[in-house]
Parts: C-alpha cells; structure tokens; sequence
C-alpha cells in the first residue's frame, strides 16, 4: 500500500514528538511492505510565523491532497493575548472544518505498567478501557453569534452552543459503531437537565440507538460523568459527548492512563471510496511550553495516534497492533519520559522513539 501522510509538527513539542511517530511510522512501513510519501506542511504559531495565518491555504491544500494528516500541537505562550483569528489554536479549528473531521476518538487504556502511575488507587483503574467520542465540529466552539461586544459594564462576551439533528446523528452512529467493536456499551453524556440542545441530544441518540439492538445504551449528566469517570472508571465502554464536554472529560479522563502525554486520537470524517475514514490523527496534549525543547516530551501519544492512522484510514489491523505492543513492551522495560516516573533515570523523548522501534524491529524479526 502507498502511505501518502501530511506531517504537521505544530509548535513547541510538537515538532519533538512528531519527529518519533514518523521514525516509527517509517519503521512500520518497513517493515510491512508498504511505501511511504511524507510531505510537510506549517500549522499554528509556526504558520503565523511564516505566513500571517495560523491554517495557511498551502496546508489546506496538502492536508485536502493527503490520505491522512498526523499533527503534533499548536500554542505558543507569546500569542497568548493575540486576537483570535491570529491564535496557533484557530488553526486547529480551521483544518478540523477544512477536513470535515466531526468525530474526535480518545481511547484511553490503562497499561498496567504504568498502574502506578495514576494518582487513582490501582484497583480502580486496573482493565479501565473506554473510548470518548467527542463531537467535533459543532457546539459551543463552533456556534455563531459569538464574539466580544458593548464596552464598560455592559461589555459582553457571547458564545452559541448549537446542534442540528444531522450532527447529532452522525456522532450517534459513530458512537454505536464503535461499541459494536468493544463491549456493546454507549454511553451518552450531556446537560439536558438545564440545556435545550441537550435535551435535543438525548432525543436524537435515543432514537438512532433503535437501529443498534446488539449495543446498550445508557444517558448521563455531564457533572456526573465527571465524577464517575474517576470513582468507576471501568462502568465506561463508549462516551458519546458534545465538543465541549468531550474536550473537559477527555483531559480529565489522562488521569486514568498515567500521563497526559500517553494518550493518542483521531479525529474521522467522512468515508472514503476504499471505506477507509479521512482522518487527523494527534496526540491529546498541547504544546507543553514548560518543556518544549529539552528532549524531555512523552512521544507516546503521538506515535499511539500514528497506530490509530493505520487502523483506520488504511485499515491495517495487524501494523497497529504491532505499534500497540511495542509501546507496552517499551512501558515494561521502564525506559519512559520522566512524566511516567520511572524508577531510574528518565530516558528522554528521541530514547523512547528508538526503544519502540526497536521493539518493532524484534517483533519483525521474529515473525
Ligand atoms: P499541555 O497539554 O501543553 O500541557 C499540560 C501539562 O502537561 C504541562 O505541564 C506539560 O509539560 C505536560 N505535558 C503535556 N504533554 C506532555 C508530554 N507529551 N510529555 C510530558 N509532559 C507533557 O496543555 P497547556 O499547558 O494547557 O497548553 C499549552 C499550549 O498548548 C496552549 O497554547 C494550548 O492552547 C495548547 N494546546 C494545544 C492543543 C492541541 O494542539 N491539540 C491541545 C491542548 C492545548
């Protein structure tokens, strides 16, 4: 198969991890038997740098020609009272919509090397294994009117949380496909004990859940999930959230697997004529600024979201299972970034980039 990738480094460690999911990704292509074309295009404050604009029209090309995007982080500190057309964090928004990607994925999987890892008590979290669903490209983030209006007392910020039944459907389908994969459990979260577009949810995912007997269906209020996703976590199968809540849920739910700089996602759109989905893959942290450049990041995430690529806008099962064990035999070794606490000197990012390439590389040879 031929792999044709847009890289995105992105800023701050961005550019470090991506720099190891594409050593693994080269490895795994190796390995495998498929050919490979990486071009390389600017997002965020790098873009801003360059160009003026944080989703230039010469990545929006490239991530429209690719098969799929991998992306590091965008944010640097010094855009940080930019207004917000000229912030690293539109650019995210922008390609999101530019690709259509309106299903955010987080799986989060607790490896048991890194139970201790977890601020939670290892009963808790042991076999904790959920995959949040996150609506994309609609709610609050996206509503119009919005913006900052008015001036002294009567200034005024406004935001517009809006889902259309189409939206909603969509996300809903994707959810119960999902859990058809797993443990057949979706649970919707949501706010519709005071929110009308919540209510609307609720209705609508009701409803599309008649189409998937084989999948249970469970609703919960977002304040609630909150705390269950710490006090049980293993109830979780499947969470179908809007945007916002799924980006607060997903965060608080890095606890769970040791460190945020573990957790991979890929965010899918439509289907492609191969049946494979358009998709954006990237780790679940930011650019961490308070380490950016040291060698220090967790490459885990990211190249956890170059195993999520394979999978599903290629298809290749087996290659992500492959990327999968090499990340949990590198976790056994103990030779981690320092954000997992090893017992021993922390190895540094590109160290761990080796380690699962050469975890790879055995596994090749043995097979
Ligand atoms: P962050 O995820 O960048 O960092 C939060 C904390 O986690 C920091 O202490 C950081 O050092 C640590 N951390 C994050 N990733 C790590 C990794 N791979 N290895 C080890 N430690 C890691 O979140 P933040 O500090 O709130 O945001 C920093 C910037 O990133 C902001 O500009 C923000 O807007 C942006 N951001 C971007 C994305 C994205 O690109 N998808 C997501 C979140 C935040």
């Amino acid at each position: 198969m031929n792999l044709e990738i847009l890289l995105l480094a992105g800023d701050g460690i961005g550019v470090e991890v991506t720099r190891e999911a594409e050593k693994v990704l080269r490895h795994v292509a190796e390995a495998f038997g498929h050919s490979l074309s990486v071009s390389r295009g600017l997002l965020g404050g790098a873009a801003i740098h360059r160009h003026g604009d944080p989703f230039p029209e010469e990545t929006r090309k490239l991530a429209l020609e690719a098969d799929a995007t991998l992306l590091g982080a965008v944010g640097l500190p010094e855009f940080d009272n930019a207004p917000p057309e000229k912030r690293p964090e539109r650019g995210l928004l922008g390609i999101r919509k530019a690709l259509g990607v309106y299903a955010n994925l987080r799986p989060v999987e607790c490896y048991r090397a890194l139970l201790a890892c977890s601020p939670l008590k290892n009963e808790l979290v042991e076999g904790a294994d959920l995959l949040i669903v996150r609506e994309l490209t609609g709610g609050l983030y996206y509503g119009a009117p919005r913006g900052i209006s008015g001036s002294g007392a009567e200034e005024r910020g406004v935001n517009t949380m809006t889902y259309t039944r189409a939206e909603i459907e969509r996300i809903a389908h994707m959810a119960f496909q999902l859990a058809q994969k797993r443990r057949k459990k979706v649970t919707s979260v949501d706010k519709s004990n005071v929110l009308e577009t919540s209510q609307l949810w609720r209705r609508v995912v009701t409803e599309v859940s008649a189409q998937y007997n084989d999948v249970s269906l469970d609703h919960m209020l977002v304040d609630n999930c909150a705390m269950q996703l710490v006090m049980n976590p293993k109830r979780f199968d499947v969470v179908v959230t809007e945007n916002m809540f799924g980006d607060i849920l997903s965060d608080e739910a890095a606890v769970l697997a040791g460190s945020i700089g573990m957790l991979p996602s890929a965010s899918l759109g439509g289907k492609r004529e191969s049946g494979a989905w358009t998709g954006l893959y990237e780790p679940v942290h930011g650019s961490a600024p308070d380490i950016a450049g040291q060698n220090k990041a967790n490459p885990l995430g990211a190249i956890g979201s170059v195993g999520a690529m394979l999978q599903y806008s290629f298809g290749l099962v087996e290659e992500a299972r492959a990327v999968s064990r090499a990340i949990e035999e590198v976790l056994i070794s103990g030779r981690v970034t320092a954000d997992l606490r090893p017992s021993g000197p922390p190895a540094t990012t590109s160290e761990v980039g080796d380690a699962v390439c050469a975890a790879l590389a055995v596994r090749a040879a043995s097979a």
